[in-house]
Parts: structure tokens; C-alpha cells; sequence
């Protein structure tokens, strides 16, 4: 209670690196106990948000991408940060089978998936200046 750690790990926006990431942040949270499937769900999020990042974002060009972590009472937060393109429209982007790459097989549930996985989710976007998406989940409850 009351306490909290957090974390903060910059790297490039490679596919590559989308193992690490999911591994840093389920090594950061396992003073949390968290269940299997907590786990399982927090990656499955962080994935989604960070190959937006690399496919939408960037559209495959290599840059940064943020990631911060909270440890906060029972809960977990993450934002996934790219400067990239950002979007016109957020609200329509995070309609279930929205997607602007179909070309690609995209199927637009990733933030679906996200809403469905974690607790709370909330994304900032400006047109030319990048993205930050943040997730917040609850453990032991
Ligand atoms: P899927 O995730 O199912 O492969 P998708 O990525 O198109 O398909 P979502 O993850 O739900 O679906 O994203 C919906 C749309 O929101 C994307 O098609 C894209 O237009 C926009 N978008 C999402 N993340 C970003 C981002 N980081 N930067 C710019 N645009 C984004
Ligand atoms: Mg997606």
C-alpha cells in the first residue's frame, strides 16, 4: 500500500523488439503477483499498442518508441509513446474494425483488444506529432 516503482525504457520501434518489451514489463510487474493470466493479458496488450506504434505511427520507419511503467497500490500502468503521425480522429480509430492499412490484413481490433485486456484506456494523438496511449490494470481483484 502507498508505495509505488516505476520504470521508463526507450527503444527502437523494430518488430524485434517487441519480445523485449513484453518481457521487461512481466518482469516489472511480478512484484505484484500476478496471475498467468494477468500476465498473458498485459502483454497481449502492450503488443497491440506498441506494433500501432511500428505500423501506423512509423509506417515501418525505425524511430524511438517510450515506454513508462507505474507500480501503484494493486495496479499496473503503461504508456506507449511514438512521435509519429498521430491521428485526425480517435475516437473513430479505437471503433472496433477501424483500421486505415486493411492491405496489410489489419483487422482494427487492437484497441479493442487493449479495452478488453486492461482496466482503463485512454489515448492522446495530435496529427504530425505522435501518439501516447495509456493503460491501466488492476491485480488481485
Ligand atoms: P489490428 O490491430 O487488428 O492489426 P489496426 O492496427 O488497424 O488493426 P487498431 O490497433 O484498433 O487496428 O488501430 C486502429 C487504427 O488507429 C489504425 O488502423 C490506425 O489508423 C490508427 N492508429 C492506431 N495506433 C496508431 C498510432 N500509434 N499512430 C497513428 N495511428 C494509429
Ligand atoms: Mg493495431
Amino acid at each position: 500500500m502507498g508505495a509505488t516503482n516505476e520504470m521508463m525504457i526507450e527503444f527502437d520501434g523494430r518488430p524485434s523488439n517487441e519480445g523485449f518489451a513484453r518481457v521487461a514489463v512481466a518482469a516489472f510487474c511480478t512484484q505484484l503477483n500476478p496471475t498467468l493470466e494477468e500476465v498473458a493479458d498485459i502483454k497481449t496488450a502492450l503488443s497491440e499498442a506498441i506494433t500501432n506504434a511500428i505500423i501506423h505511427g512509423y509506417e515501418s520507419e525505425v524511430h524511438k518508441i517510450r515506454l513508462e511503467c507505474k507500480i501503484e497500490d494493486r495496479s499496473i500502468s503503461i504508456k506507449v509513446i511514438d512521435w509519429g503521425k498521430g491521428m485526425e480522429n480517435i475516437q473513430k480509430a479505437m471503433e472496433p474494425l477501424y483500421t486505415t492499412k486493411p492491405e496489410l490484413e489489419r483487422s482494427g481490433m487492437g484497441f479493442a483488444f487493449m479495452e478488453a485486456f486492461m482496466d482503463e484506456l485512454q489515448v492522446e494523438s495530435r496529427p504530425g506529432e505522435g501518439t501516447t496511449v495509456f493503460m491501466k490494470k488492476n491485480i488481485g481483484r
